[in-house]
C-alpha cells in the first residue's frame, strides 16, 4: 500500500498549487506519462492502453464565423447556472409549500387558444391590449394563408374581427389562471370532491417593454383552489405563499389586501368613480381619458406621475361593498389576523386582469421600487369560469414571480452557492486514456456525481479547472498507473493525496454516515 501523501493547504489555491507541483511535474519525471506538449522531451513509448483505443483524431481546426453572432431575442434570457441555483431554491421552497397545504401539482399548455386568455383576463386590460404573443394560424401546408386578426375584443365575449377558424389562433400564455380553470372542467376535476388545490411552476410569456426584472419570457409559481368561496380559502392562499417568501427568508416585504367586490356592488363603485372622474379628464393622460369611460377600474393601474394625486383623492372600493362582500372581507381580514400575518389595506389595489372578485392581495418588496416591486399577488375569481363558457364556480389563487423571489435570494439573502458542477472530476493526464478515464468515471459515479476532464491540457490547468467548478475530489491518472488500476485520489479540500485502486475509489468517496465524506480505502 501507498502512504498517503499528506500535503497541509491553506485553501484549495495552495492545494493546486502542491499537487501541480508535486504530482504534475515529479510525477511525470518518474514515469512515463510525460507529455510532449508540456515538457518538449521526445514522445513516451506507447502503453497497453493506448493499443486499446488510437491515439487522438485530428485536432480540431476552428472556422472563422461569417456572420455577426445570433444572440437570444430582446427581453428574453438564459438563466445560468449561479442564476439557476437561486430558481431551483424558489422552485423547491414553492413545491414544497405547495405541497405541504395538500395541493397537486400539474402542467399546463404554452399554448392556449386567444379567446381562453382574451376572455380570462379581459379584453381591456394590458396583458390583453398589448402584450399578447399571437402566433401565426397554421394551416395544413399548402393551405392558402389566412388573416390574421389584429383587433383585439371590444368587450367580454366579443370575438373581434378575422379569421372564423378560432381553434387555429393560439396565444403563448401570459398567466396561468385562465388556463388553470379551462383545465380543472375538460380534466373532470369539477366532478370529484371539492374544492380542487392546484399549483403549477412554468414560463408565461408579456411582450412587454423589457427591463429590469421585467421579461417578455419570465417564470411564475402558481396555486389556485377552485370549487369554493368560502373566505377561508383565501387566507389559506395568503398564508401559503406568505410561508413561500418567508421560508426561503425574503424579508422586507409587504401584504397589501383589497377586496374589488363582485358584480353587485361594484357597477355602482364604477359609477362613482366615473362620477368622479370625468370632470378631471382634461387632467389625465390619453390611456386614462379613455379607460374613464371603457374600463374605469383600469385606471388603478396607471403609474403616470400625473394621475397619482387624483387617484389618491378617488372613492374608495371598500367603501362601496355590498353586505356579503363586506362580510367576506372581515372575515378574511380575521383569519389573517388569527395566522398571525401583517397587512396593509390598499384601497387602490386592483391587479391588472379583469376576472378578480372581492379579494386581491399583493407581496410589494421595498427594495425593487417602481413598477417592478410585485413580488407576486393574486385573489378570488368567482365570475371567471362562467366568462370562459364554463358553469359558474368560485375560486382563488396567486401567481408568484420566480424571477423576481430568485433576484431577491441572490441580492439580498446571498446565500445561494451553485452547485459544484460534479463532486469528483477524473483528470487523465496523457494522451490515450479516454477509455480507463471513462471506466474510472462510471466506477466513482456510482457513488458521487463525476466528470472526466478529457481534454489535452496539462493537469496544471485542469486542476485550476477543477478548483473552479467546486468539485470536492480530483482522481489522477497517468498512462502507468492506469495499467496498474491505480490513481491518485486528490483531496481538494485538504490537498491530501493517496493511490487508490479502481475497486476501492467508489468506497473511498462514497459518502461516510459518521465521518461524513470520503473515508478508508487507500491502496
Ligand atoms: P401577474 O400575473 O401580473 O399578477 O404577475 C404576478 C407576478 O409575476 C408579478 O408579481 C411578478 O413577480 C411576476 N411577473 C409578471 N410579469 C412579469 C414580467 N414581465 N417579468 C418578470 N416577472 C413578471
Amino acid at each position: 500500500m501507498t502512504r498517503p501523501r499528506v500535503r497541509p493547504a491553506t485553501s484549495r489555491t495552495a492545494s493546486i498549487a502542491a499537487i501541480t507541483a508535486t504530482t504534475d511535474t515529479p510525477r511525470r519525471r518518474t514515469t512515463r506519462s510525460a507529455t510532449p506538449r508540456t515538457t518538449g522531451r521526445p514522445p513516451r513509448r506507447t502503453t497497453a492502453t493506448d493499443q486499446r483505443r488510437p491515439r487522438h483524431t485530428p485536432p480540431y481546426t476552428p472556422s472563422v464565423p461569417t456572420t455577426p453572432p445570433i444572440k437570444a431575442a430582446r427581453g428574453v434570457r438564459d438563466i445560468l447556472p449561479a442564476e439557476r441555483a437561486a430558481f431551483a431554491v424558489v422552485e423547491h421552497a414553492a413545491r414544497e409549500q405547495a405541497r405541504g397545504y395538500g395541493y397537486q401539482d400539474v402542467e399546463l399548455p404554452i399554448i392556449e387558444p386567444v379567446e381562453l386568455i382574451e376572455r380570462g383576463v379581459g379584453g381591456d386590460t394590458d396583458v390583453a391590449r398589448k402584450e399578447l404573443y399571437r402566433l401565426e394560424p397554421h394551416g395544413d401546408p399548402g393551405d392558402p394563408p389566412r388573416e390574421i386578426r389584429t383587433r383585439p375584443p371590444r368587450f367580454r365575449g366579443d370575438p373581434g374581427d378575422g379569421d372564423r377558424d378560432s381553434a387555429s389562433r393560439l396565444v403563448l400564455r401570459p398567466e396561468a389562471t385562465a388556463s388553470m380553470v379551462r383545465a380543472y372542467f375538460q380534466g373532470g376535476l369539477n366532478q370529484g370532491p371539492q374544492p380542487v388545490r392546484l399549483s403549477t411552476i412554468g414560463p408565461f410569456f408579456r411582450h412587454d417593454k423589457p427591463q429590469h426584472l421585467r421579461y417578455r419570457q419570465f417564470v411564475q409559481f402558481d396555486v389556485e383552489v377552485i370549487g369554493d368561496d368560502s373566505p377561508a380559502y383565501d387566507a389559506e392562499v395568503i398564508e401559503l405563499t406568505w410561508g413561500w417568501l418567508e421560508r426561503m427568508g425574503i424579508r422586507h416585504v409587504s401584504l397589501e389586501l383589497n377586496s374589488i367586490g363582485d358584480e353587485n356592488c361594484r357597477p355602482q363603485y364604477l359609477r362613482a368613480l366615473q362620477d368622479y372622474y370625468r370632470p378631471l379628464k382634461d387632467q389625465l393622460d390619453p390611456d386614462c381619458r379613455r379607460r374613464v369611460e371603457e374600463n374605469p377600474l383600469r385606471l388603478f393601474d396607471c403609474k403616470e406621475p400625473q394621475c397619482q394625486p387624483l387617484m389618491a383623492a378617488a372613492p374608495r372600493i371598500t367603501d362601496h361593498l355590498c353586505g356579503p362582500c363586506a362580510a367576506a372581507f372581515e372575515e378574511v381580514k380575521s383569519l389573517l389576523g388569527a395566522a398571525g400575518l401583517e397587512y396593509r389595506l390598499n384601497p387602490r389595489l386592483v391587479r391588472g386582469l379583469d376576472y378578480y372578485t372581492r379579494t386581491v392581495f399583493e407581496y410589494q418588496h421595498e427594495a425593487l421600487g417602481g413598477a417592478q416591486n410585485s413580488l407576486g399577488g393574486g385573489g378570488r375569481y368567482d365570475g371567471l369560469a362562467a366568462a370562459l363558457g364554463y358553469p359558474g364556480t368560485p375560486g382563488v389563487g396567486f401567481a408568484g414571480g420566480v424571477d423576481r423571489v430568485a433576484y431577491m435570494l441572490q441580492h439580498e439573502a446571498g446565500t445561494i452557492t451553485p452547485p459544484a458542477v460534479a463532486e469528483v472530476l477524473v483528470l487523465p493526464v496523457g494522451d490515450g486514456l479516454d477509455r480507463a478515464a471513462s471506466q474510472v468515471g462510471r466506477l466513482v459515479r456510482a457513488v458521487r456525481s463525476t466528470a472526466v476532464d478529457y481534454s489535452s491540457r496539462s493537469l496544471r490547468a485542469k486542476m485550476r479547472a477543477a478548483d473552479r467548478t467546486g468539485a470536492r475530489w480530483a482522481v489522477i491518472m497517468n498512462a502507468d498507473e492506469a495499467e496498474r488500476r491505480i490513481v491518485v485520489l486528490h483531496d481538494m479540500v485538504s490537498g491530501d493525496d493517496r493511490h487508490v485502486a479502481w475497486e476501492r475509489l467508489a468506497e473511498a468517496v462514497s459518502p461516510s454516515p459518521s465521518a461524513g465524506e470520503g473515508q478508508g480505502g487507500g491502496e
